[in-house]
């Protein structure tokens, strides 16, 4: 299938990441987390605000789905989803939503030194930091409304995939397939659970979801 370019500022983050050389890669997580988080947020309010079947807050939560066999860490919601528009937009283009502009800013304003690395560590980057950690990058969502389901994947700044698939409940799920591990880096470490638990409380302690784990025997 044709792949899909990225935006070119999009591009560029993505290069970074991909590249990253930050010490702190385990940020990806926080990152992951707090978009699963705000969905939540948007689908509560959603339903607040249009009304429809009552939504059961008791079954709101994040769900980390660590996989050895797979080389997987996979990270599930049952959020507001997105649409094929909304993957494509959000996904695709991240840059032109004028954060990592922001971030420039900031650093500038702030009389931060504008090297990639600080604004990584200041500011956070959002999504495409799960590149600092997966080659391959999955997202499978169905949108709040909806009933068909999209899947976005990325190996990488050369572009990305839209295809149609099955989903049995509205929400996202982020598929990460880590990278091989290297002298210096030890990827393998976000399929353990003591880590993931570890990076759960140094990170995503303020989350008001609950964040549960399943392990994947397979
Ligand atoms: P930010 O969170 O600052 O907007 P991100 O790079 O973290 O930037 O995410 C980009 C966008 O992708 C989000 O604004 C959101 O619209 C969408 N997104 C990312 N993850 C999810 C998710 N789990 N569920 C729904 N939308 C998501
Ligand atoms: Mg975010």
């Amino acid at each position: 299938m044709a792949k899909k370019q990225f935006k070119a500022e999009s591009k560029r983050l993505l290069d970074l990441m991909i590249n990253s050389i930050y010490t702190h890669k385990e940020i990806f997580l926080r990152e992951i987390i707090s978009n699963a988080s705000d969905a939540i947020d948007k689908l509560t309010y959603k339903a607040l605000s249009e009304g429809g079947a009552a939504l059961d807050r008791s079954a709101l939560q994040i769900t980390l789905i660590p996989d050895e066999a797979a080389r997987t860490l996979t990270v599930r919601d049952n959020g507001v989803g997105m649409t094929k528009e909304e993957l494509e937009q959000n996904l695709g283009t991240i840059a032109k939503s004028g954060s990592l502009q922001f971030k420039k800013d900031m650093a500038q304003a702030e009389g931060i030194p504008e090297s990639d690395t600080d604004i990584i560590g200041q500011f956070g980057v959002g999504f495409y930091s799960a590149f600092m950690v997966a080659d391959t990058v999955t997202v499978t969502s169905r949108a709040w409304g909806s009933d068909e389901a999209w899947r976005w994947e990325s190996s990488g700044a050369d572009g990305y995939t839209l295809t149609s698939c099955e989903k049995a409940d509205v929400g996202t799920e982020i598929v990460m397939k880590l990278k091989p591990d290297a002298d210096e880096e030890d990827y393998s470490q976000y399929l353990k659970t003591y880590t993931l638990e570890r990076l759960v409380k140094k990170y995503s302690d303020y989350i008001h979801y609950p964040i549960k784990m399943e392990v994947e025997h397979s």
